[in-house]
């Protein structure tokens, strides 16, 4: 994507790029449902409840980041089919790790709990397990991995500029986690090693008193826990399983970030997979046949995304 000369919203590094145009509660959403097979705007918009104009913004957005292109199919008056491009497609990781983070962490209630997620090779319905497609590795977690944020990332996350964040929640799902500007902005700092308050302050250069509220907002949605060691100043923060399980879906988009959106392969964020050496490269592997999943072979079934 172009950037935009003098302008602050303007995200240069790839993975701030990804995150800007990706990180809010619709927009993946909508390529879900592409994804699923629903291509016209009236079938889209009836199922996520969402106002003609922002569905507009959102898909005119995605053909601009060419993640969409139009195609045809009635000239008067003229109206669109949605299709994924490559670039699209190969979003289709990203919406494997958030769709697992979600069965696993979002609750019964939320809209997806009744889907299923079949691999069409072995026939089964299954749960994927992420790894490092690099080494084979599987069951690869944010402690297995070695962050590194660069600055131009930095800078792109402190210009990032909130769309209206929703509330974070304990049944907060994984679009809600991305849709929150701090969350992706400290989950990424605190998966690189960060749980001091004083070196989250540091690293992303915010004021006490906001981090204060968001590393509350945090502790309140199950994605931290405070501990108050007695020689500490300030307390210490930790990830909880639930917010290293989000691990997948950050490091999706960034590897997506990296090969997409990145002329060099770097996204602002390299994370190196400890053991084999190596830049991680997500994969997911079935756990009933073990075999890597791939986009022709898998199938999401059951309603989703209904309210
Ligand atoms: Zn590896
Ligand atoms: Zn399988």
């Amino acid at each position: 994507m172009a950037e935009k000369n003098g302008d602050p919203e303007s995200h240069r590094s790839a993975l701030g790029q990804a995150l800007a145009l990706l990180g809010d509660m619709w927009t993946l959403r909508i390529v879900m449902w592409v994804f699923i097979g629903k291509r016209r705007f009236q079938d889209v918009r009836k199922t996520l409840s969402i106002s003609d104009p922002v569905l507009s913004r959102r898909l005119n957005a995605l053909v601009d980041a060419e993640i969409l292109q139009t195609h045809r199919y009635q000239t008067n008056p003229p109206r669109y089919d949605y299709l994924l491009t490559d670039r699209g497609l190969e979003l289709w990781q990203v919406l494997v790790a958030m769709w697992a983070w979600d069965r696993r962490w979002a609750g019964r209630h939320h809209r997806d709990a009744r889907t299923q997620l079949r691999h069409l090779p072995c026939d089964n319905v299954v749960r994927p397990v992420f790894g490092c497609g690099c080494c084979g590795a599987i069951g690869v977690t944010a402690r297995d991995v070695r962050g590194k944020v660069d600055d131009q990332l930095l800078a792109d996350f402190s210009y990032r500029r909130g769309r209206r964040s929703p509330s974070l929640t304990a049944d907060i799902d994984a679009t809600g986690v991305l849709g929150d500007r701090w969350s992706t902005f400290l989950l990424s700092d605190a998966f690189t090693g960060t749980h001091r308050f004083n070196d989250f302050q540091a690293n992303l250069g915010i004021s006490p008193v906001t981090l204060a509220q968001r590393l509350n907002l945090f502790v309140e949605a199950g994605l931290m826990t405070r501990d108050e060691p007695a020689s500490a100043r300030r307390p210490e923060y930790r990830l909880t399983p639930k917010a290293l399980d989000f691990f997948d879906v950050t490091t999706t988009i960034n590897g997506w970030a990296q090969r997409w959106l990145s002329e060099d392969g770097h996204s602002g964020l390299s994370l190196t997979h400890v053991p084999c050496g190596q830049e991680l490269v997500p994969q997911h592997t079935c756990n009933a046949c073990n075999q890597p999943l791939r986009r022709t072979e898998i199938r999401f079934e059951g309603k989703i995304g209904s309210l």
